[in-house]
């Protein structure tokens, strides 16, 4: 694990923790923070006020709400030759993470076609096995597949196929260091500390019949990971506040189609944890909060972004404007 100030590498981009031990994997339903220990590097960061507030329950309830009339992201609503622009709703939290409340015509096709890439290898990569055993469904109803690859490789991915009623599904969330533009952290660079771990289902004895003796958790793609906060941020902000006003790198972020394998470290400058902000279970699925961000006297536009709230997971911080 990494949480020092040197630039993000490839190889930083993507993290995950490894179990050489399965005597050490976390208890099944409880929630921890690995590594649990070593040294913090504490840089001071501003502080959350919220003003508003809106909670996903574990049910997924259905809601739209009133259109944009723009897009979200890229600020257009004609094309080129002034033409109006065919815009489509836009979920404030992904479909895929059990959520049903939509901005109507909030995003154009081609800002869509992005954020849905994106979305779909943060789905596939990160969320799978944990839907499955949530039961949380994206458009296509439930997820097909009854094999998923678990991870038993320490630094290279070596895969082993396991039925999801014996998949060793761990629920991992990134905790990020605080977001350049709202702490002392410099910009640019790299920003996790920790990950925060709900075990669901995995445990030494089932691993053992398929004689597996370690287990990586899967990989975070870090990069995509802040794309698809910083989304959410603004998509739920943006039913608030005109997005045209928010800041054009968050902007940039989101639209930015980031290949695999390529470093980056801007990500980390509008969107992370804050070290004092409280994360106790609550019986929401996930939450969101808009307020603002007051960091060395300026007060910011900023929204709370809680995913898997109900499993004590870290809450993010994207900074608008
Ligand atoms: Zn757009």
């Amino acid at each position: 694990m990494r949480g020092d100030n040197s630039p993000l590498t490839e190889a930083s981009r993507y993290l995950k923790f490894s179990w050489a031990d399965l005597d050490l994997l976390p208890e099944r339903g409880k929630t921890v923070s690995m590594p649990s220990s070593g040294a913090l590097y504490l840089r001071s960061a501003g502080s959350f006020t919220s003003t508003h507030s809106m909670s996903f329950s574990p049910v997924k309830a259905r809601q739209a709400l009133p259109p944009l009339g723009y897009c979200a992201f890229c600020g257009r609503d004609k094309d080129a030759k002034g033409k109006a622009l065919k815009l489509t709703d836009e979920h404030i939290v992904p479909e895929f993470l059990g959520a049903g409340i939509e901005l109507r015509r909030a995003t154009c096709v081609a800002c869509q076609a992005i954020t849905a890439r994106f979305e779909s290898e943060i789905a596939r990569h990160m969320f799978d096995p944990v839907r499955k055993h949530l039961g949380l469904n994206g458009k296509s109803g439930v997820i097909e597949n009854t094999n998923f690859p678990a991870d038993i490789g320490r630094e290279e991915s070596d895969r082993v196929f396991i039925p999801i009623i014996h998949y060793p599904t761990v629920l991992v969330l990134p905790m990020l260091f605080p977001a350049s533009v709202y702490s002392s952290r410099s910009s640019d660079t790299d920003g996790l500390y920790r990950l925060r771990m709900h075990n669901i289902n995995a445990s030494k004895r089932n691993l053992e019949q398929y004689e597996i003796g370690t287990l990586s958790t899967q990989a975070i793609d870090t990069v995509r990971f802040c794309q698809m906060i910083a989304k959410i941020g603004v998509t739920y902000a943006a039913s608030k506040f005109d997005p045209r006003t928010f800041s054009p790198d968050l902007m940039q972020l989101i639209t930015a189609d980031m290949p695999n394998g390529t470093a980056q470290a801007s990500h980390y400058n509008r969107v992370g944890c804050i070290w004092d902000s409280q994360d106790s279970a609550t019986s929401d699925l996930h939450q969101l909060e808009l307020g603002t961000i007051d960091w060395l006297g300026q007060s910011m536009l900023a929204v709370k972004v809680r995913l898997f709230a109900c499993y004590e997971m870290p809450s993010y911080f994207v900074a608008l404007n």
